[in-house]
């Protein structure tokens, strides 16, 4: 597959660097043609603050809403997550509304309190820089991982949501359950 990563700000190259691990394509995207030539989507950490800035700069919002509309695979960490959001708190900000979770920015600690932890009942390593906290899930969201019994990874269909950051651990499983092999 061809893989893109929103590349306005933030951490897009790691996870392009995690999914041509797995073989795919991994494609930096930063106009609404390259946007439309891939077959899935990163929306990586960062700061969503600056990225609703870039989106509206770069007049990227019209076709990433085109691109969420139909069914490609989304994966958005953190800032990507909060962005996707169909509501954000802590302050409240503007959002695109995509998945269906409220989300309270910075709620996993501040950047001198970024941790590293394991979700709960699983192997699966959590990275959390300044994380949100997913704190309401609609009806048609599924929780895939929890921490402390609090969802940190969500999925709505082929749209993954998380609050940690799976591009640097090393390990590629979230990247291969969004984009299939
Ligand atoms: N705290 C950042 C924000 O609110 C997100 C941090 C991250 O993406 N690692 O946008």
């Amino acid at each position: 597959m061809r893989i893109g990563a929103l590349a306005l700000q933030g951490g897009w190259a790691a996870h392009l660097a995690a999914v041509r691990a797995l073989g795919h394509t991994g494609v930096p995207v930063r106009t609404a043609d390259e946007l439309a030539a891939c077959d899935g989507l990163i929306l990586p950490g960062g700061e969503s603050t600056t990225h609703l800035r870039l989106i509206e700069r770069f007049a990227l919002r019209e076709a990433l809403d085109a691109f969420m509309a139909t069914d490609r695979p989304v994966l958005a960490t953190c800032a990507g997550l909060i962005l996707s959001a169909r509501e954000v708190l802590g302050p409240s900000q503007p959002s695109f509304g995509w998945l269906d979770v409220t989300v309270t920015r910075n709620a996993w600690g501040r950047q001198v309190h970024s941790f590293e932890a394991v979700a709960d009942g699983t192997d699966l390593a959590l990275m959390f820089i300044r994380a949100p906290r997913i704190t309401r899930v609609g009806p048609g969201v599924e929780i895939t991982h929890t921490f402390e019994g609090e969802p940190v990874a969500v999925r709505q269909g082929r749209f993954f949501g998380m609050a940690f950051h799976p591009e640097l651990t090393g390990d590629r499983r979230l990247h291969a359950a969004a984009f299939p092999v």
